[in-house]
């Protein structure tokens, strides 16, 4: 039997005169290696230049044999020209980008996603013009038709949520795809003020476009008094899992019908950062109260490991109202958490 003093010792003499990078687990061994230098030192998360999750930047041209290689393309979509009330999630690709220590390890998805895939920070979407909602949705198409094209997997950081429905014409051209769908509001609502392109209708707007399954579309943490608008939602057939059924019958049973529903289908994530109460993600246009603890949230995408992910995004971060940046932290980290459920999809590991 082992003394305490004997367990001691053996602590010291493996541990004692370590310099602080050295670890032995070969799970963690593989994340550290990249970390740290040979010497001990690591790289301090606020120097260098800023990209999202820390990943390599590289503003490539989509016709370069260097992105062709990439398995995913992180990608800003600097636009809010569809929001209905507050402005400002034009700059959320810029504040995903301040946000330091998301990763690099995913201790629940059991991955350390920038390093697992070839995967980088490819810049913004250039826009046409500033001024024009349309112009923009062609311009977000283009762009994401030649990443998808280059057979890269997409995921975005808006911008507001009008973004997604360009997003999935690009993600959706060879079939529709399921759809998880993390919000306070449906966003299946119709045209008004001249348009249907706004960021209360993409869903809406991608159903009728045959670019979702709705079959095989969930859309969770729906709450708000906007219900009116989400009739399309039901008609479509798609399933609506609102704020309070979270309470009443927990992440896990949510969990499983989204796997149910999704099955091997590739499946689009789209996490609409206001789906977070606005306790954990005030700096957004349309908060609304009641909503997700950042830990459900987690619990939430934890649970779709496995699922045949094929694209996502994180939209509706407007830092302007954020005044701690716990919006903008908690947005990172939901993109992280995507990123890592593209380790474990098939869509993308087979990209190799
Ligand atoms: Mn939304
Ligand atoms: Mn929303």
């Amino acid at each position: 039997m082992t003394t305490s003093g004997d367990k001691l010792a053996a602590l010291r003499a493996k541990y004692g005169a370590s310099h602080g990078g050295e670890t032995f687990d070969p799970r963690f061994k593989a994340v550290a290696e990249r970390i740290f230098s040979g010497d001990g030192t690591r790289l301090a998360p606020y120097a260098g230049v800023a990209t999202l999750l820390g990943a390599p930047h590289m503003p490539l041209g989509l016709a370069d044999p260097a992105f062709k290689a990439l398995q995913v393309a992180l990608i800003g979509v600097p636009m809010d020209l569809g929001v209905t009330n507050r402005p400002g999630a034009r700059f959320g690709p810029r504040a995903l980008r301040g946000i330091e220590r998301i990763g690099p390890y995913n201790h629940v998805l059991g991955c350390a996603p920038v390093f697992d895939l070839r995967v980088a920070d490819v810049g913004d979407v250039p826009m046409a013009s500033r001024y024009r909602l349309e112009q923009c949705h062609d311009d977000i198409e283009a762009y994401f038709r030649k990443v998808v094209d280059a057979g890269v997997v997409p995921l975005a950081v808006g911008g507001d949520h009008s973004v997604t429905h360009p997003i999935l014409k690009a993600v959706a051209q060879q079939g529709p795809v399921a759809l998880v769908h993390v919000d306070a509001h449906c966003d299946t609502g119709g045209a008004f003020d001249g348009t249907k392109f706004h960021h209360g209708g993409p869903f809406r707007n991608a159903v009728l476009d045959g670019l979702i399954d709705p079959a095989r579309a969930i859309q969770i943490g729906i709450r708000g008094s906007a219900e009116y608008l989400w009739e399309f939602s039901y008609d479509a057939g798609m399933t609506v899992v609102h704020a309070e059924d979270i309470t009443r019958r927990g992440m896990d049973a949510i969990v499983a019908q989204a796997r149910a529903l999704v099955g091997e289908h590739p499946v689009y994530v789209s996490f609409d950062v206001d789906a977070l109460d606005p306790v954990f993600a005030p700096g957004t246009g349309t908060p609304e109260v009641g909503g997700m603890t950042t830990r459900e949230a987690l619990a939430l995408l934890h649970g779709l490991k496995g699922l045949n992910v094929c694209g996502g995004d994180v939209v509706e971060v407007a830092p302007q109202y954020d005044s701690t940046t716990n919006t903008a932290q908690a947005g990172a980290q939901m993109l992280f958490e995507i990123l890592s459920l593209m380790v474990s999809s098939p869509f993308v590991s087979r990209r190799t």
